[in-house]
């Protein structure tokens, strides 16, 4: 029984390594933006099931890395992070990378041929590479926008069919709002993934490199932040509640720029974050108020990406008109 149980510690410890908040987390972020919807937004999604379920869905993403199929690791273990130190050696940042997830890797190639790189410029282990992704910096912002567009895409469908008000049409309605909650689930998650400021750079697993400052090089210092710290403060979303303020844009037709906003206010807590570790008040009230304000701001912006989706996804006569025709 207890070589069992070990064997089940490894597998939770080695198996995930990056793997952001904890369900709860994710939960949390959830349901307080589903909760922080105003009343122009998809307010169907607070029927309370539906909003359970849409928060269980943000934890999915997570679930795909326990299926050690190689094409799915190589394509989604990328996707919940992005190291932002690593645009340095190759003279950009965040917002001079390409918009769109193959062009940025044209990007990076193109710049390390120009600069007579046989290698990417950070040094690849291959026994820690079974997924042969840890020459990108990830790929987190791309996710969050394609995501966004498949959320757009569903609730598109969902107006059109409440636009037509056909009673044959009530089963394509109810697969279409199953299928928003779904996409939404995944969005969720990565604007969650996004919030925890370790998934923004390559301190991910404690700090590396020149350390002056003496901040913690502890691996384990990842999951502490995904988990621990919130059970260590209790926290949850009747906690985390009052940070939300509920009063961010996103431009709906382009969320892009407000996608690399939202990465940088993260990324800016990073060494906050290293610091608080190191002084101890990560495990007092500062501590708590600064892991509460990332939950409170992926939840915000979450909020602002669904009634971004909701409002662009208004349908114009042409939209149902293209909608039955290729029905
Ligand atoms: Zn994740």
């Amino acid at each position: 029984m207890q070589r069992r149980l070990s064997a089940v510690l490894c597998a939770l410890l080695f198996a995930t390594p990056a793997s952001a908040w904890d369900a709860d987390g994710h939960r949390a972020v959830t349901s307080l933006a589903i909760e922080g919807i105003s009343p122009q937004g998809p307010t169907w999604l607070k029927d309370k099931s539906v909003a359970r379920r849409v928060a269980d869905q943000s934890t999915v993403p997570d679930r795909w890395r326990g299926v050690k199929i190689s094409q799915l690791q190589h394509a989604n273990n990328p996707d919940h992070y992005f190291d932002v130190e690593d645009l340095a050696a190759y003279d950009l940042d965040l917002r001079r990378i390409a918009s769109l997830r193959l062009e940025f890797v044209k990007q990076l190639l193109e710049i390390r041929v120009a600069k007579g790189w046989k290698l990417p410029p950070k040094p690849i282990n291959p026994a820690r590479d079974p997924d042969k992704t840890q020459e990108w910096p990830g790929f987190l912002p791309f996710a969050i926008v394609e995501q966004y567009g498949k959320v757009q895409s569903a609730f598109k469908v969902i107006r059109v069919l409440e636009a037509m008000k056909d009673p044959a049409r009530a089963h394509q309605l109810e697969q279409a709002k199953a299928d928003a909650t779904v996409h939404l689930g995944i969005l969720a998650h990565y604007v969650g993934d996004a919030a925890q400021p370790l998934h923004t750079t390559k301190h991910h697993h404690g700090w590396v490199g020149d350390n002056p400052k003496g901040y913690t090089t502890d691996r384990g210092f990842h999951s502490y932040i995904d988990g621990g710290i919130l059970r260590h403060h209790r926290i949850d979303a009747e906690t985390v509640r009052s940070a939300c303020q509920f009063n961010r844009l996103v431009d709906g037709a382009d969320p892009w720029n407000d996608v690399l906003a939202h990465l940088e206010r993260s990324h800016a807590q990073v060494e906050p974050f290293y610091e608080l570790k190191r002084t101890g008040d990560l495990e007092k009230e500062t501590g708590k108020k600064a892991v509460e304000a990332r939950l409170a701001d992926g939840a915000t912006m979450l909020a602002a990406l669904v009634e971004a989706a909701w409002k662009a996804a208004e349908p114009g006569n042409k939209d149902i008109a293209d909608f039955k025709r290729y029905d």
